[in-house]
Formats: structure tokens, sequence, C-alpha cells
């Protein structure tokens, strides 16, 4: 108080723009943004000059928008690497219906085999999209919880019969262990669904062709516990608290391969944690990985 401003903010930017605003060189607002070297900061300065009987004087306001900047940028990166992933299987689609077309009325075997192409390509942009928009929703914070009673086991066996088609198809076995009992616990059905799903999705996908999926299920006192256990390619030590960042995929050649958004893991512990409970790992490279997630079992 009763300090000259220059030299206060230790930006000359900002010290320009308070003398030139006492100094009635301008009756308007002046805004900009300073970027602080150290760290990521990103300040939003306004400078307004004010009239007074006795003198001219200015307001500044600095804010602080560095979360929000960060946002814009998530978000962009967001957007670039959504319509990345929507085009293949939109090129595939595009690609199998013009086939499908050209296909003479007796090549019904080629007809047939592009059907399911499209059928698949379709399921997985479905997939993408609902993805896509459940990461939304979680990032603008709106994601709610619908909370009613979810039978476990159920919703376990559904699951289950989602995924035997895939991992008959890659010769892996497929085992769930369950306790005879299991709670109904309170939760939103469909977003616990695909937490779990996403979870068994992915032990089948990054287990090569022969492998075993282990889903273990145990319930003590006031905690359930869905571990899921493959023989896959596992992650490596400095990778695993990364892959539940958004789009994060593991640095290994053998995961280009594999579709996938990096969402997946994102969501699954979103959706988890939003349920008050977490999802924990454990990983060795070339041997595999146990994914578990525990969750409050408050009865319904
Ligand atoms: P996506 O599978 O679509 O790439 P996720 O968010 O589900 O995205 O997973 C992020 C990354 O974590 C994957 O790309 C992969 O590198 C790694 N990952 C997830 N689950 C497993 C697993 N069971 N075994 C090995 N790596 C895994």
């Amino acid at each position: 108080v009763g300090n000259p401003a220059a030299g206060r903010f230790a930006s000359q930017e900002i010290d320009e723009a308070i003398r030139v605003a006492v100094s009635g060189g301008t009756r308007r607002r002046t805004s900009f943004e300073l970027k602080r070297s150290e760290g990521r900061t990103v300040l939003r300065v306004s400078v307004r000059p004010i009239r007074r009987e006795d003198g001219a004087s200015a307001i500044v306001v600095v804010e602080d928008i560095t979360q929000q900047r960060a946002a814009e940028e998530a978000r962009n990166s967001f957007v670039a690497q959504a319509a990345h992933e929507l085009r293949t299987p939109l090129t595939n689609i595009r690609l199998y219906v013009e086939q499908a077309i050209d296909a003479s009325d007796t090549e019904l075997e080629v007809r047939a085999q592009a059907l399911n192409v499209i059928n698949n390509e379709s399921q997985r942009l479905e997939r993408l999209v609902q993805d896509m928009l459940s990461v939304a929703e979680i990032e603008s914070g709106s994601m709610s919880i619908h909370a009613g009673e979810v039978r476990l086991a159920q919703l376990l066996d559904t699951v289950s019969g989602e995924y035997v088609a895939q991992a008959k198809d890659k010769h892996i076995a497929l085992k769930f262990e369950l306790p005879p009992k299991l709670p109904v616990i309170k939760g939103d059905r469909d977003k616990l669904s695909l937490a779990v799903h996403n979870i068994v999705g992915n032990a089948l996908k990054y287990t090569p062709e022969g492998g075993k999926v282990t889903v273990r299920v145990s319930w003590e006192q006031d905690e359930v516990r869905i571990a899921v256990e493959d023989s896959g390619i596992g992650i490596k030590d400095e990778e695993q608290g990364l892959i539940f960042d958004k789009f994060y995929r593991a640095k290994d050649s053998r995961i280009a391969s594999i579709t996938g958004t990096g969402l997946g893991l994102t969501l699954a512990r979103d959706v988890i944690r939003l349920h008050g409970g977490d999802i924990g790992i454990k990983s060795e490279v070339d041997k595999g990985s146990t994914f578990t997630i525990s969750l409050p079992a408050r009865a319904a």
C-alpha cells in the first residue's frame, strides 16, 4: 500500500500497461496473457484505467488460467485423436460397402464377408463414440451415478457371456471364479458393467493366442474385489502409472497392431472411483498383468 506499482509485478508488460492506463493514453481495458517460464503457468492480465477526481488509477486483474489452458489443449488433442480413431473404421466401412455393391448376385460369400466387416466396424465405431462421450462427460465433471441395485453375479455373468466367443476365437482359456454368493451393491449398473468390460476386454486383447485370462471375485465384509489376471504381454514398471491417462497406450511394439483408443482404463478407473473404489495393477513384461477392481460392498 502506498508504493508505486512499477516493478511490483516483475513484468515489463504489466508496468507498461499500467503506465498507459494512468497516463490517460487509453480509456479501454488492455488484456494479454503472460506465460511464466517456470512451470507451465499461464496468467491472464487485464489492466483497466479508472478516472477519479484526484487523478488516474488503474485496476490490475491477474487470473491464473493454467488449468483452463491445459483443459483446452487436452480438448484439442482429444478432437484430433478422436477424428483419427474414427477414420479407420469409417474407411473400412466405405471400402466394404463398395465391395458388397460390386459383388454379383452369385458371389454370396464375398458379400457375406463384406457385411461381416461392416458389422464389426460399425460396432467398433459405436464403442468409440460411446467411450468418447463418456470421457467428455467425465471431463466436464458432469458424469453422475444413477444409483440403483446392482446384482454383481448377474453383471459378471453378462460380461462373461459377451467375451466367450472372443476368447474361443483366440484360443484363450477364459475362466470366471465366483464365490457362491455375491452381494447386491448400490451403484450404476451400466457404468460398472462398462468398467469391468474394459478390464476384461483388455486382458483378452493384450494376451496372445493360447493364453489364459482368469477373473477371480472375492467378497469380504464390506469390500468386493474383482481381479482380472492375464498371461499377456505385461506392462513395464515405468508405464504402469501412465496407462490410466487419457489416450495413453504403452510404448510396446506389440500394442501398435492392436486397436484401441487409450480411453478404456481412464473410464474404468473414473467409474470405479465414483463408486468409492479403486483399480490396482500388478504386471510384469511377458508374464502378464492383474488388474484388481475393489468396490465397497454397501448392501443396496
Ligand atoms: P486401449 O486398450 O484402448 O489402448 P486402455 O485405456 O484400455 O486403452 O489401456 C491403455 C493401455 O494400457 C493399453 O494401450 C495397453 O498399453 C495397456 N494395457 C491395458 N491393459 C493391459 C493388459 N491387460 N495387458 C497389457 N497391457 C495393458
